[in-house]
């Protein structure tokens, strides 16, 4: 399976944190390029680790992985022609988001406790199979919204609030600020 990374590697929070991978399904190459690009970015900067995307969509990938050179992390985006493998091979737990699932307050404990997870979400349509092949089909409350806010909502229980520091490789790191901009360029590494 092809590789796409801006190359540093992400540390996991704690070294109990699990890792987290997301999987998108049902992506559509130029029609929803906007709402794919924001579920990866919510999903690099709450912590996951990648994003596999399918079908894939080189163009999507270069954009995202330059967001991570400026910003960085290392965060891989990996297109996946066949996601039925990847789910079916995948060595951890597989949860799918859908507003059909079970209640995410009772499955956080054994999210928390997995050792690798993959947050599975679809787009407009969402390919039957994947509720069977699931090893838990899991609500963010059990009515529609969308795949940033329920990968969002769901990586925070896992994972925690996300700190301000920058990441590991960020060309640039943003200093907080109670109104304004405040942004540092970062020295190269030599
Ligand atoms: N029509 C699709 C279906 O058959 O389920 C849902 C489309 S929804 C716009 C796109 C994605 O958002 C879903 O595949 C799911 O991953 C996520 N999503 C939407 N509402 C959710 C909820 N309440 N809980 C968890 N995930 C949700």
């Amino acid at each position: 399976m092809a590789t796409a990374s801006s190359g540093s590697k992400r540390t996991p929070k704690s070294s109990a944190a699990p890792e987290v991978s997301v999987l998108r399904v049902g992506h559509r190459p130029g029609r929803d390029p906007r709402l794919t690009t924001h579920a990866a970015l919510a999903a690099r900067a709450l912590g996951a680790r990648r994003m596999y995307l399918n079908p894939p969509d080189p163009d999507l990938i270069d954009r995202l992985l330059a967001v991570d050179r400026r910003w960085g992390g290392g965060f891989e985006v990996v297109p996946v022609t066949d996601w039925k493998g990847l789910v079916r091979s995948f060595d951890g737990t597989v949860a799918h988001l859908t507003m059909y699932g079970l209640p995410l307050a009772r499955v956080l404990p054994r999210l928390r406790r997995a050792r690798r997870i993959l947050l599975v979400v679809g787009g407009a349509k969402v390919p039957p199979d994947l509720y069977r092949l699931a090893g838990v089909n899991v609500a963010v409350g059990n009515q529609p919204h969308s795949e940033v806010a329920a990968l969002a909502v769901t990586l925070v229980g896992i994972l925690g609030l996300p700190t301000s520091r920058a990441p590991r490789g960020a060309r640039f790191a943003i200093v907080p600020q109670a109104r304004g901009k405040r942004v540092v360029e970062r020295p190269r590494a030599p």
